[in-house]
């Protein structure tokens, strides 16, 4: 297969490095035999709300807390996050649940602040091919989500974490969340086919975010058992305390109890696949 040629001595690739790339992260671990599910809202909207998803998600199982305070929106006048504000509700929850934390870094400028407050940096898709983004990140010592651009290929994307490689950083994993085709019914299509094909390519770990790619909380549950029966290395699911009052993506974000939900089939899965989830 061309695709395959092209990546021999790829830093990102399995000629490069056989075996699977494992990042450790407080208790947590993406990659290898252990599930992992990072899980929390959208967006940091107050102290009491990301307080509130942490310990629900916690309790539910979940192994890292995410939310965004820096929101790269489609629309300049939606809710832009919190900026600094955000970061210090959000380490906070992490402290509190003991949960390691990921936001989404959106400038250059912005790393050293973002990383003094998480424990991963969150590429988000719009900004997958933003390469001054994807270098400056490279120099960092924390960890790397790079989700899947909303319309790159899996040859785009994997040259996207070669240059945070490149640029010196090993650990990243590898997020699809949706694509954009023709279909409107959810708002991207989750293409699985990618976990096994990044899986041969590149010995990094990929999850899966079922919440950004249909947008509606009632087929997240179908598409996250679907991602790790196709061999994600675990989830990104936006869970917020009342999804009716979310600032951002209220209709994708599952409730407490849908969650709870979720990470006890996840669990019942994972005993079938043979990959425990990490307790954190
Ligand atoms: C997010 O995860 O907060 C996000 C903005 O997602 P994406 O970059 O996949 O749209
Ligand atoms: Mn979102």
């Amino acid at each position: 297969m061309a695709v395959e040629t092209a990546w021999v001595g790829r830093l990102v690739s399995r000629e490069h490095k056989r075996e699977d790339t494992v990042i450790s992260v407080g208790k947590a671990t993406i990659g290898g035999p252990h599930l992992t599910v990072i899980a929390g809202p959208c967006a940091v909207e107050s102290r009491e709300q990301v307080l509130n998803a942490a310990r629900l998600v916690k309790a539910a199982g979940a192994t890292i807390l995410r939310g965004g305070a820096f929101k790269p929106r489609t629309s300049p006048y939606s809710f832009q996050g919190l900026g600094k504000e955000g970061l210090a509700y959000l380490a906070e929850a992490g402290q509190k649940t003991g949960l390691p934390v990921v936001s989404e870094v959106i400038e250059a400028g912005d790393v050293p602040l973002v990383s003094q407050y998480v424990d991963i940096l969150q590429i988000g898709s719009r900004n997958m091919q933003n390469y001054a983004l994807l270098r400056r990140v490279g120099k960092s010592s924390r960890p790397v989500l790079l989700k899947r651009g909303l319309a790159a290929t899996m040859e785009e994307w994997l040259l996207a974490a070669e240059y945070i490689m490149d640029a010196g950083n090993p650990a990243i994993i590898l997020c699809e969340r949706g694509i954009r085709t023709y279909e409107t019914a959810t708002r991207n299509t989750l293409d699985l086919g990618a976990v096994p094909v990044v899986k041969a390519l590149s010995h990094l770990p990929i999850i899966v975010d079922p919440s950004h790619a249909t947008g509606n909380s009632a087929y997240v549950l179908p598409l996250a058992k679907a991602a790790l029966g196709a061999g994600a290395d675990g989830l990104m699911v936006e869970v917020h305390p009342c999804p009716r009052q979310a600032l951002c993506d209220g209709d994708q974000s599952l409730s407490p109890e849908e969650f709870k939900e979720l990470m006890d089939q996840v669990r019942r899965l994972s005993g079938a696949l043979g990959r425990g989830v990490v307790k954190p």
